[in-house]
């Protein structure tokens, strides 16, 4: 296109003076669908690319404070030493190159009425929002916890820079140490990451601090492919004998209530007090902060969805996918929130051209690494039930690694571990 100096001069004060108004996101493509996405993780992440795959005519933004995405999948695993902190670290450049608007800022609301979501002091009008903040960790349900002290106690519940202090703490150390891990009550991210981060931790302390322990004080009764970590446990760090690295306690007694950074103590329901060198607390959980202030969450902190569309049954035109969302029988985990993104990135692009969304089915795997050549995993299939209101289970597909699997199974379990992760970080960012 041509343009003469004072066309130039006359666009470019009326840009200026749009910016300055801060007048909605500007309309570029007048007609054009526009997707708002809030979050440009596991869900946010592919629900961007799902929905430019789908149809490359709607415009795509992604919200996103961070430049890079570290996944929680696999930060066991740098806990544990095996893997790098940058074998986990994502950009946004191939979503860029597809089209999709990243823009650097927090959202502060999604307003459901104006249909507009305020962040960094814009407005971004949407047709249609996805929401996708993942967890907000409540802090003060243990006293003396806070996002301060997490700096010094690291949940490391969110991957990156939590995941790099707890790995320090464990390097810091000295042998013969304990590290405790408190574990939160459901519904929580990631149900078998705790263990998961024991079986890493006591991997470490086999090959480098062979005198430490782990000790996990639990706010439940029973967790997720118990049987399956106890059978590793035993074989591989001495389970329920009195050399054990690991020693499991269970709720309600074991749930802490209180932590004291200075002491280096955490004190259960029961009133015991115990001493830790690394404390690693991982507090109660509920969906992201920008879900609780923009009225798209229950009672309980987290949100009620059409499950056949992730839309919000309380603002219509806002989705909410991943672990912020209520997706009944599927467990928080970022496997979940991709599937859940592409259910949700389908149904939206059918809306948007006034279609009716196809009715959709869900997967979830979950691998857990419970030591060297020893992995074990969680899958399932699920559908929608006919009354529209539950995502249950598909009987008959999925299952867990039997407890009498080779040793030739659970070492490949390790490797399909890897792929999956190769796989499914290459599904969400390109
Ligand atoms: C130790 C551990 C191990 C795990 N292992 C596995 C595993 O093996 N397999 C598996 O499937 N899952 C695993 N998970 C779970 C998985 O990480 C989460 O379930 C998944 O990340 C959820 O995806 P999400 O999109 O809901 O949230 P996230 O991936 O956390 O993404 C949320 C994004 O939203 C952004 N955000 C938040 N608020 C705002 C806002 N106001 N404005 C803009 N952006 C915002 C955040 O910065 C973030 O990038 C694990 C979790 C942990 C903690």
């Amino acid at each position: 296109m041509n343009m003469n100096r004072r066309d130039f001069v006359k666009a470019a004060g009326a840009a200026t003076a749009i910016g300055m108004v801060g007048v909605p996101h500007l309309a570029l493509g007048a007609g054009k669908k526009r997707v708002v996405i809030v979050g440009g993780g596991s869900g946010g992440a592919t629900a961007a690319r799902y929905i430019k795959l789908a149809d490359d005519a709607v415009d795509v933004t992604i919200i996103e404070p961070n430049e890079y995405y570290y996944t929680c999948y696999m930060s066991n695993e740098v806990l544990g030493g095996d893997r790098s902190i940058d074998s986990i670290k994502f950009g946004y450049d191939k979503l860029k190159a597809m089209g999709i608007e990243v823009v650097r800022a927090t959202a502060e609301l999604v307003d459901p009425v104006a249909k507009v979501v305020k962040a960094g002091g814009r407005d971004y009008t949407f047709d249609r929002c996805v929401v996708a903040p993942g967890i907000e960790l409540i802090y003060d349900e243990i006293e003396g916890y806070s996002e301060a002290t997490s700096r010094k106690l690291p949940h490391a519940w969110n991957a990156g820079e939590q995941t790099r202090l707890l790995r320090a703490r464990l390097e810091a150390m000295p042998d013969g140490g304990a590290v405790v891990i408190t574990a939160p009550p459901n519904p929580f991210r990631c149900p078998p990451g705790p263990y998961e981060r024991a079986s890493q931790i006591a991997h470490y302390f086999k090959q480098h601090k062979p005198k430490s322990k782990v000790l996990i004080l639990d706010a439940k009764q029973k967790f997720s492919k118990q049987g399956l970590f106890t059978q590793g446990w035993k074989a591989l760090y001495g389970f329920g004998t009195d050399n054990a690295m690991i020693e499991w306690q269970p709720g309600p007694d074991a749930a802490v209530v209180k932590v004291d950074a200075a002491g280096m103590t955490a004190e259960t329901s029961f009133g015991d007090e115990i001493k830790a060198d690394v404390l690693n607390v991982i507090p109660p959980q509920r969906a992201g902060k920008i879900a609780q202030v923009s009225d798209l969450t229950d009672d309980y902190g987290w949100c009620p969805v059409d499950k056949k569309t992730f839309e919000s049954t309380k603002h219509p035109g806002v989705h909410v996918i991943g672990d912020a969302c209520i997706a009944t029988k599927m467990p928080k985990s970022g496997y979940a929130a991709n599937s859940q993104a592409k259910v949700c990135a389908a149904a939206i692009v059918a809306m948007l051209k006034g279609e009716e969304p196809g009715t959709p089915s869900y997967v979830n795997t979950c691998y857990s690494i419970i030591g060297k050549d020893w992995g074990v995993s969680v899958a399932a299939v699920y559908r929608l039930s006919e009354d529209g209101k539950t995502i249950a289970g598909v009987e008959g597909a999925g299952g867990l690694t039997p407890v009498d699997a080779s040793s030739e199974a659970r070492r490949r379990e390790v490797q399909y571990a890897h792929s999956w992760f190769k796989n499914i970080t290459a599904d969400i960012f390109g």
